[in-house]
């Protein structure tokens, strides 16, 4: 298969690309930040539904972080109608039916809040392959969801024969409308704090993919400096939105959303769609206080079967390399799926996978893995190792459709 080197013919497009394109960052999915829930040790069986659901009712019992302003959603009247769990093959499918008001609980209407409240509940309970199937009163919640984003891919500025993947740093220093200031969208724990930590893994994936046959495309400002962004504070640390708003970027990539937080969760995958990516692999780091890394893709973007092909890949890559360099105990939680719980991977109209590498609110070995350097380029090193293997065995012609 041969690859191509991106040329980019559309002017704003190639002023972008080029800043974006030198190294990498990171994108917002979310976690909610707290959640308690005991067992350190994820079992191996199927976990039973009692359990699941009293972790996650109890998960509902707090404000997400950032959402403080807030009543808890519990409080606010999001409650579990039903949660089953059956096993398929070697997949946990975990079905969860929330009341109606898990559509507003966050004003804005966005529902990442309590889905991610619910998933981090859920993950010390879970481990190996996990289907989660959300439900709104009982119709799928995908139902509910927007899903397009920019229709129209630069289709003009896009080169046929370009690698370009789209690496998106997670989270960022945003403007949070309830507290009416800017603030980092993770909690900082042990010193460290996910949203800088998921910048510097994209860091240094981007070196690694200099001089390789894929372009690395940016979302967040990859020059670590001290210069200021819009936040006062330096703007290699704020979220996607503010270097995209800079960047000659048209506002149907970065202004969809009611607040900053949404807006921030869709510019990364519009803009993937914009430049025609062929992949948007968004790198972060897990909450729910289990261990090990946890790979996500959607089961309804359109993209499916790509997707979970590039999940494998990349989860396998990565447990494999922090296994042999770093900690052979390292756990492997395996491949999760959604019916689009998650906007990064939903509004991508192309393969798109969330990479969770480690638990932020683990102490040992978790956090202490993500305070080393070397554990952050290993894990780079690993996700550059299975971009080539996915692409030597099915990228050589790209399909635009695909
Ligand atoms: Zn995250």
């Amino acid at each position: 298969m041969v690859f191509h080197w991106t040329r980019l013919r559309g002017k704003p497009l190639r002023q972008v690309v080029v800043a974006l394109a030198l190294i990498a960052a990171g994108a917002a999915t979310s976690h909610a930040q707290r959640t308690v829930v005991s067992p350190s040790v994820a079992p191996s069986a199927a976990p039973s539904a009692g359990a699941l659901r009293a972790a996650v009712e109890r998960g509902l019992t707090s404000a997400p972080l950032g959402f403080e302003a807030l009543q808890s959603p519990s409080q606010t009247g999001v409650r579990v109608l039903d949660l089953r769990v059956e096993q398929l093959g070697p997949a946990t499918r975990i079905t969860i039916d929330l009341s109606q008001k898990t559509l507003t609980y966050d004003p804005t209407g966005d529902v990442e809040a309590v889905v991610d409240a619910v998933i981090a509940s859920t993950a010390p309970l879970t481990s190996g392959a996990v289907e989660y199937r959300f439900l709104v009163e009982g119709l799928p919640l995908d139902e509910f969801l927007p899903r397009a984003g920019p229709s129209q891919p630069a289709r003009t500025l896009a080169d046929p024969g370009a690698h370009r993947v789209v690496i998106s740093a997670g989270h960022g220093v945003y403007w949070n409308e309830g507290f009416g200031d800017w603030r980092l969208q993770r909690p900082r724990l042990w010193g460290i704090v996910e949203d800088l930590v998921n910048w510097d893994i994209t860091n240094y994936l981007a070196a690694q993919l200099a001089g390789s046959p894929f372009q690395a495309v940016l979302v967040r400002q990859p020059d670590r400096d001290d210069r200021p962004g819009v936040s006062g504070r330096p703007a290699w640390q704020e979220a996607a939105l503010y270097f995209m708003k800079t960047a000659a970027v048209p506002p149907d990539v970065w202004n969809i959303g009611v607040d900053d937080y949404a807006r921030d969760i869709n510019t990364r995958p519009f803009y993937a769609n914009w430049v025609d990516a062929v992949a948007v692999i968004s790198i972060h780091n897990n909450g729910g206080e289990a261990t090990g890394t946890e790979t996500w893709f959607d089961a309804t973007n359109g993209h499916e079967a790509a997707s979970q092909r590039l999940a494998e890949i990349v989860n396998r890559r990565v447990v494999s390399a922090i296994r042999a360099e770093y900690n052979p105990e390292w756990v492997d939680r395996g491949l999760r799926s959604c019916n689009g719980c998650k906007g990064e991977n939903r509004l991508a109209s192309r393969p798109a996978i969330i990479l969770e590498i480690a638990f932020m609110d683990r102490r040992t070995p978790d956090n202490e893995a993500l305070q080393d350097e070397r554990f952050k380029q290993i894990v780079a090193r690993a996700i550059r190792d299975a971009l080539h293997e996915w692409a030597g065995a099915a990228a050589a012609p790209r399909s635009r459709t695909d």
